[in-house]
């Protein structure tokens, strides 16, 4: 029972937004009830409920449809842009970038299989860091992430959980209408 003979590699976590503007592909060899499952006692993950996970041997990429429509919201120290869909006010994730790298934590209940994720949850407190204690750590324990923020692709479908197929990284301050066909209710 343990698989330790078997492959583990899953398909990516894949995860949205309510509007399905911004998706997350987690890609890990950790199954959902392995990976930990952290609740960041500051302010800002206490409102909005957020559950958090990383795996600093996997990656996660971000899609984001209309980057328009992304807050990157910054408190505290700020060094950190916390991904907040900016037209359905879904937080996603907490990005940080050194250099030409990212790392992010994802919030577990935006991904699809957010039931999955059973190990007890982590009260975490980091109040007493300083920025350099906060970065080493980050990029010790998250995530290293790709931010693709799509230009206007017309023809392409958008609908959560389809992997990500888009490579383009072109921003575009241009009104797109591009996930008009999103709708999960
Ligand atoms: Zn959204």
């Amino acid at each position: 029972m343990s698989g330790r003979d078997t492959p583990r590699i899953e398909a990516p976590l894949a995860g949205c937004c309510h509007c399905g503007n911004v998706e997350l592909a987690l890609e890990t060899n950790m199954r959902p009830e392995e990976l930990s499952l952290r609740a960041d006692t500051c302010s800002f993950c206490r409102k909005h409920g957020a559950r958090t996970t990383s795996d600093p041997s996997g990656r996660v990429v971000i899609t984001v449809h209309r980057p328009e429509q992304l807050l990157r919201y910054r408190f505290g120290l700020r060094t950190a842009d916390f991904l907040v869909c900016g037209h359905c006010g879904i937080y996603v994730a907490a990005v940080i970038a050194e250099g030409s790298s990212s790392y992010a934590t994802v919030n577990v209940n935006t991904l699809d299989a957010v039931d999955r994720f059973t190990r007890p949850l982590m009260p975490v407190t980091y109040e007493g860091e300083s920025a350099p204690e906060r970065s080493a750590r980050r990029k010790a324990r998250w995530t290293p992430a790709l931010i693709v923020e799509e230009g206007r692709q017309p023809s392409e479908p958008d609908s959560c959980g389809s992997g990500g197929a888009a490579s383009k990284a072109v921003t575009s301050t241009a009104p797109t209408m591009v996930c008009s066909g999103v709708e999960h209710e």
